[in-house]
């Protein structure tokens, strides 16, 4: 007997609905598009369609396993979380614990509800995360601007009728910081609808190639061809902001200094093309300003993502249909109680500020290498390959050697669990349940759905309960931590006026609350109190009703909430944060210099997630593979074959070219996450690759953010068997 199930992708921040129809003993026999989810209508993409494959992959750990010297032990569950309390009795300083947080954990409900009250409990600020090598110069943007870093706009896509789309390829990725199933339909219909699409990116990608436009820029260069922009719309009095904002005229200022002219050299555009743009982004009934992460991982990543935004304000188009909006997810993020700030505190070794509670994951070798009070002697990682995915990752390798004791949280034994003094794995995918807490609040429409678990755990703890369970052993407390998360959100929310719970009896609310686990109690108790909710007084949204949804619910057309959104001391938008028009400095000392004559990108592919779906068998090989692409006129005037050395400051690689005239000269591209080789994972280990990050350098980072640089990368290119000095 076959039965028919569905849950949320949790593969990409496209969250789709899918189907699966699973065996008598719970296999999954197939995977097809939800049709009934109103969001992803039916939509699936390859890596959706192989879940069952991961889900089932032969090689994920069923057990914990604790290393001795170098051989791996399989052992019971108590016994495992007995290995990591000693090794945490052994830290004397809590100063001397890491923590590092893997992209994974924004797909997993674990990962965003017992991350913080995990760090919480280890007490250190040594937190390291996918964020500081992603999106971090977002966050940093949007919270000075808008005084709260997840307040991030996202384009309008089902209505706007112009789309400027900058270092994003949702044909292959479906979309960062922009939840949109169908990412590809949503430009077609665009398009369709008579829309304009540009795209800037160094390559000609699938999803440029689909555009109205495609222009080339040098990588690492956007936040120049963004202020050619802005200069172009003051100089020709084309600025209508929609609101009423702090630091206008500083913003007129900072963009004196990069008229079209000036920043064309830098960039690679034509001025005529800088000015042609800004006109047409004015001149649009509505338009949107939308850049990813071949603009975040960049030397002036902040600036980049600051600019988008200042767009969108001076063309009229922030916070209005067709615009860039602010979603509103049903577990809305909370007030801020004091002004957005960064720096709040900098790492020990190369005072590096603090971001979101985070140092950058750019330093996280120093501060285990380098000796004195405070040097990182524990480490923790929970659903992270850091040593494949940080920049010069091969150093945090050597780096991880040195570490007294290590805890990964991990299905895999992989290049960064290999560390570990213990490994605990989470269960299956359909074990667990599933709601996006934070890619709801990127949706281009509002709506939400909760996947319940599919399948009984038999015997072995969720994800939740180990995180639960390492937050525990670290506070030294006893008792059930859901419940304490839970009487606290009830007793702020009932000290709140106009929380919808102010003043009522909170043993009787939390008594109210309904689901099988401690998670979904308290997704319960976030759905109640957001804006949908019941308990808000603004609907009627519970877990109760979403488990009588089970394709989710549709909430509408994002609307215009700025009011609600805006968090800044001045109630108003911040469009010159001093941080920000500081790095301006930075940038302007750059601008005269003479760009690399190759430099290093990433790239993105259909099949592929950074590391994680690298040992699923129908996902790689084929057109996922790992090589450089490189324009054809580089390949002759290097006098280059089928393979080339590439050199960095940092390391070098032999790669297998591809040429393609797709890429501009001067620019080589590189997917990251490779380099498996040894890997017990069987079938990442057959398709090796290399890792981009033997080249990256952890000694640059974007500065107001501590993003890692992975775009724009100087490189030298020699044939194979050629000695060259760096
Ligand atoms: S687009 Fe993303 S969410 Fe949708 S099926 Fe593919 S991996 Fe899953």
């Amino acid at each position: 007997m076959t039965s028919t199930v569905h849950r949320t992708c949790p593969l990409c921040e496209a969250v789709c609905g899918l189907t699966l129809t699973l065996d008598e003993g719970g296999h999954v026999t197939s995977v097809r598009g939800d049709k009934d989810d109103p969001f992803s209508k039916g939509f699936i993409c390859p890596k959706g369609a192989s879940l069952g494959r991961l889900d089932e992959d032969p090689d994920r750990l069923r057990k914990p396993l604790i290393r001795e010297g170098d051989l791996w032990r399989e052992v019971g569950w108590d016994e495992a979380f007995a290995a990591v309390k000693a090794g945490l009795d052994r830290v004397a300083d809590r100063k001397s614990i890491a923590v590092y947080l893997g992209n994974p954990n924004a797909h997993s409900m674990a990962g965003a509800l017992y991350g913080a009250p995990l760090i919480k409990a280890l007490g250190t600020r040594n937190v390291f995360s996918a964020s500081t090598a992603d999106q971090m110069p977002k966050h940093v943007a949007s919270g000075l601007m808008f005084g709260h870093p997840l307040a991030i706009p996202v384009p309008d896509l089902d209505r706007t009728d112009y789309l400027l789309m900058l270092g994003a390829n949702p044909l292959e990725s479906n979309g960062s910081l922009c939840t949109a199933p169908d990412f590809p339909g949503r430009l077609r219909a665009l398009r369709g609808r008579g829309g304009r699409l540009v795209v800037v990116d160094p390559r000609r990608t699938r999803t440029a190639a689909l555009a109205d436009e495609h222009v080339f820029v040098r990588p690492g260069t956007d936040a120049y061809l963004l202020f050619g922009i802005v200069h172009t719309l003051f100089a020709e009095d084309l600025v209508t902001p929609s609101h009423q904002v702090n630091g206008l005229a500083e913003v007129r200022e900072a963009a004196k200094h990069f008229p079209p002219e000036s920043v064309s050299h830098r960039t690679g555009v034509a001025a005529e093309v800088i000015v042609r743009l800004a006109r047409e982004l004015a001149g649009a009934r509505t338009a949107a300003v939308y850049a990813r992460i071949g603009t975040c991982t960049a030397e002036f990543g902040t600036l980049a993502q600051w600019l988008v935004d200042v767009l969108n304000v001076l063309t009229g188009n922030l916070d209005r249909p067709g615009g860039a909006m602010f979603p509103k997810p049903a577990t809305e993020f909370g007030a801020r109680r004091r002004p957005y700030a960064v720096g709040r505190w900098k790492s020990r070794v190369r005072g590096l500020p603090e971001a979101n509670g985070e140092l950058p994951v750019a330093t996280l070798a120093d501060e285990i290498e380098t000796p004195g009070e405070g040097q990182v002697k524990f480490l923790l990682t929970i659903a992270g390959n850091p040593v494949l995915s940080a920049p010069h990752g091969d150093r945090l390798d050597a780096a991880f050697e040195g570490l007294d004791f290590m805890v990964s949280v991990d299905p895999y034994l992989n290049e960064t669990t290999k560390h570990a003094n213990v490994i605990l794995p989470p269960p299956r995918v359909l074990q667990s349940g599933h709601y996006d807490f934070a890619l709801l609040g990127f949706a281009v429409r509002n709506y939400t759905r909760y996947s319940p678990p599919l399948l009984p755990l038999d015997g072995q703890p969720s994800e939740a309960q180990i995180l639960a369970r390492l937050a525990m052993i670290a506070s030294g407390l006893e008792g059930d931590l859901d419940a304490f998360v839970i009487d606290e959100m009830l007793r702020k929310a009932a000290e709140t006026p106009g929380s919808g719970i102010e003043g009522r009896d909170i043993a009787e609310l939390h008594d109210a609350l309904e689901g099988e686990t401690g998670s979904e109690r308290r997704l319960d108790l976030m759905l109640r109190l957001g804006p949908y909710g019941e308990w808000a007084g603004k609907g009627d949204l519970s877990l109760r009703k979403l488990l009588d949804h089970p394709h989710g619910l549709d909430l509408g057309a994002l609307e215009p909430r700025l009011d609600e959104v805006l968090k800044t001391a001045s109630g108003l938008i911040e469009l010159a944060p001093p941080q920000l028009i500081e790095d301006v400095e930075r940038l302007r000392g750059r601008l005269a210099e003479e760009p690399p004559e190759i430099v290093l990108i990433g790239r993105r592919h259909l099949r592929s997630n950074n590391s994680w779906l690298h040992n699923v068998g129908p996902l790689v090989g084929g057109s996922n593979t790992c090589t450089l692409q490189i324009n054809p006129a580089d390949v002759a005037r290097l006098g280059l074959g089928g393979e080339a050395v590439v050199r960095s400051a940092k390391g070098q690689l032999t790669v297998p070219l591809e040429p393609t005239d797709t890429i501009m000269p001067g620019v080589v591209s590189l997917p990251h996450g490779w380099g498996h080789a040894g890997s017990p994972q069987s079938v990442a280990a057959e398709h090796a690759g290399v890792s981009a990050n033997v080249l990256t350098d952890e000694s640059t980072i974007d500065v107001p953010s501590g993003n890692a640089v992975f775009n724009g990368v100087p490189v030298t290119i020699s044939p194979t068997g050629v000695i060259t000095a760096h």
